[in-house]
């Protein structure tokens, strides 16, 4: 579903923030991205999401070639794509339904479509009683959640998280991956980025570490041999 092959990425700066990447992510897979501050996170899933292009090497994902997709095309190869970000950038002028609804603006679907839809994702991820509230008299980790549920809306074939849990406690921090871990299990392929070891230790999962723009490890670690 996603291959880095020999990935680099040098920023202006004259950074490389990726230096010959190459992983495989399988259709159906849950994968963690783990690694330093700085140690190229962000970067690699600006790749995936085409917010970046890479210096060197090739990007495929769900059967495209991301180097020779074109500018006008990345909008389209975005709806393969669910995106949650760290501080769920929702917005405060609409509710928690309007705001999960806005994914589905741009595919056409009517009304009734709109409402079936939204519902269920907010069914998914346990808030269907707070679709009239306001997102920001939400709790945090319910913020998140209904992150998650617009990440989710348009049934995207791959999920991906950039530090969803950086503002939560452990407690919560554990049921938001436990949700990612959901979707996984119905065929969503699924990549989180987190600096949270432990957190990340306790999913047992296949864990991909980045170190300097390096991938240095690999597997699916126990918690004792998990990398620091
Ligand atoms: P992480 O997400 O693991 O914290 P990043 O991908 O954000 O790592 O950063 C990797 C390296 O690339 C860092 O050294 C960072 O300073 C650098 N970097 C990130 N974004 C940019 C940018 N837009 N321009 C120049 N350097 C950048
Ligand atoms: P930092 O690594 O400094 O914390 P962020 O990751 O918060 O920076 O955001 C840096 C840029 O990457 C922003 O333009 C943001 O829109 C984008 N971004 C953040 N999260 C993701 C993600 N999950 N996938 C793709 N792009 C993201």
């Amino acid at each position: 579903m996603i291959t880095f092959d020999h990935v680099n990425k040098r920023y202006a700066s004259g950074q490389d923030a990726l230096a010959r990447v190459s992983l495989e992510i399988p259709r159906g897979d849950m994968v963690f991205l783990t690694g330093h501050s700085g140690a190229g996170k962000s970067t690699l899933l600006r790749l995936l999401t085409a917010i970046e292009r890479p210096t060197k090497g090739t990007i495929l994902v769900a059967g495209q070639n991301l180097n020779r997709l074109r500018n006008h095309q990345i909008p389209y190869y975005r709806r393969n794509l669910g995106i949650v970000f760290q501080n769920h950038q929702l917005l405060s002028d609409r509710s928690v339904f309007d705001n999960i609804a806005l994914p589905l603006a741009v595919t056409g679907c009517n009304r009734r479509e709109v409402g079936r839809r939204v519902r269920a994702a907010l069914d998914k991820v346990g808030l269907l009683h707070k679709e009239k509230q306001n997102p920001m008299v939400l709790s945090g980790g319910e913020q998140q959640r209904v992150g998650i549920a617009r990440a989710v809306v348009n049934k995207p074939a791959i999920l991906v998280a950039d530090e969803p849990t950086g503002n939560l406690d452990s407690q919560l921090s554990r049921e938001i991956m436990q949700l990612f871990a959901d979707f996984n299990a119905v065929g969503v392929t699924v990549l989180v980025a987190s600096h949270d070891l432990e957190l990340v230790a306790q999913m047992c999962q296949r864990v991909l570490t980045l170190q300097e723009g390096q991938l240095i490890y690999d597997g699916v670690p126990n918690r004792e041999v998990l990398p620091t």
